[in-house]
């Protein structure tokens, strides 16, 4: 729509969608482009482009917006007490990915002093009502977001603390006494309590990260180093389950490429990764850590390597795969079953990788096993 009215011209201006609509039968005279655009996400694939200039309101409906009854009552109870209204309203039916919007009415005594003339279908003797519809789909997600992340955090932080009280209080009441059974219970308060550290280190590391102004600084630097000191520190669990973690022969490690990083956020990543694959994997299995030229396009030479942990571990059935870098998002639902669970590790990962430019992802066979992988600039 050419506008070249100015009042239009600011209104469309706003940043937020405007529409005016104009008489009893409330005829949608003006709908600034940004709401145009937003309608028509909305409307089903047959409804014409364009088609909603000088129809009703009620023609909203056939574009699926549920809201239109709400949005036909403020725009009559604007006209008949010309005072300001204001209603929140989701956009789109449950199906869709929801919109939601705040929307405030104005009342316009004539269109005549607004100067619309020039647009077919206002008459600029009879009242206008100015709609402006501000989205507020961010601000409201953002918020549901904090709120499920304060209730995980307390859900996360209640259940080691109710096992901690439960072990002092039975020890308390007696079983202090017999020192098999306190020995015992003392152990497993200090697994508990060490969980509890781990959870609260990996949420502090977490909110350092997102901070805006944490950034890391990359600088090149041999591969070879960080992959053997990661698997250094992973050794002791894999000798627990006798399990083998495995790295390329001295031979390749020694002829990897060097890649922009920063060493010990490197080596967090690899660690965790390595951590996993042990923790998901049984007994007498082996852990591989290998490394790829990734090439952007044929006949190029390779700009990013990919790292990999590939494992023989349980696997992960795909339909839980695209939530799995969330955070305390765990494909096993009880919680309590691996006491080194925090659910933050691949969160952690992620966020790592992406501020050193590049990207994580998996591929997993349920039973068979997975291979966790993410990509490094080389360093030119
Ligand atoms: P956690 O502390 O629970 O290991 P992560 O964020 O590191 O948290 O991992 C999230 C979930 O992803 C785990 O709970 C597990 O279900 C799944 N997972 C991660 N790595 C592997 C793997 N190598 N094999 C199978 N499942 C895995």
């Amino acid at each position: 729509m050419l506008v070249t009215n100015p009042w239009l011209q600011a209104l469309e201006h706003l940043g937020h969608g405007v529409m005016l609509c104009q008489g009893p039968e409330q005829r949608m005279v003006w709908l600034s482009q940004g709401l145009h655009a937003v309608l028509e996400t909305a409307k089903p694939p047959a409804a014409a482009p364009n088609a909603l200039l000088g129809q009703p309101l009620a023609t909203l409906e056939a574009y699926e917006l549920p809201a239109t009854p709400q949005l036909q009552q403020a725009v009559a109870a604007c006209l008949a007490t010309q005072q300001v209204q204001q209603l929140s309203l989701t956009l789109f039916p449950p199906e869709k990915p929801r919109a939601y919007f705040q929307v405030t009415l104005q009342h316009v005594a004539l269109a005549e002093p607004l100067h619309l003339g020039p647009l077919p279908n206002v008459d600029t003797a009879a009242p206008l009502v100015l709609l402006v519809f501000e989205d507020q789909t961010k601000m409201i997600l953002t918020e549901k977001m904090r709120r499920d992340f304060v209730a995980n955090v307390s859900h996360e932080l209640r259940t080691p603390l109710a096992v901690l009280k439960g072990y002092a209080e039975t020890l308390l009441a007696g079983a202090i006494e017999e020192p098999a059974v306190a020995r015992d219970f003392v152990q497993t308060m200090e697994q508990h309590a060490n969980r509890l550290t781990r959870l609260v280190e990996e949420l502090l590391d977490l909110s350092s990260f997102e901070a805006e102004h944490f950034a890391l600084e990359l600088e090149p630097m041999a591969l070879a180093p960080a992959l053997q000191q990661a698997v250094a520190l992973c050794q002791p669990r894999a000798t627990e389950k006798t399990m083998q973690l495995r790295l390329p022969s001295s031979a390749s490690l020694e002829a990897l490429p060097w890649v922009l990083a920063q060493r010990n956020t490197l080596e967090q990543v690899l660690v965790n990764l390595i951590d996993n694959a042990i923790k998901y994997s049984p007994d007498n299995t082996t852990v591989s850590v290998s490394v790829e030229a990734l090439l952007q396009q044929a006949n190029h030479p390779a700009t990013h390597v990919r790292v990999v942990v590939a494992d023989e571990g349980i696997g992960i059935e795909a339909k839980f795969i695209p939530r799995l870098f969330e955070r305390f998002y765990r494909v096993d639902k009880s919680r309590s079953r691996h006491l080194g669970s925090t659910g933050l590790g691949l969160a952690i990962v992620k966020h790592l990788v992406q501020m050193h430019g590049g990207e994580v992802g998996v591929e997993s066979t349920p039973g068979k096993g997975s291979r966790f992988f993410f990509t490094l600039k080389l360093a030119s």
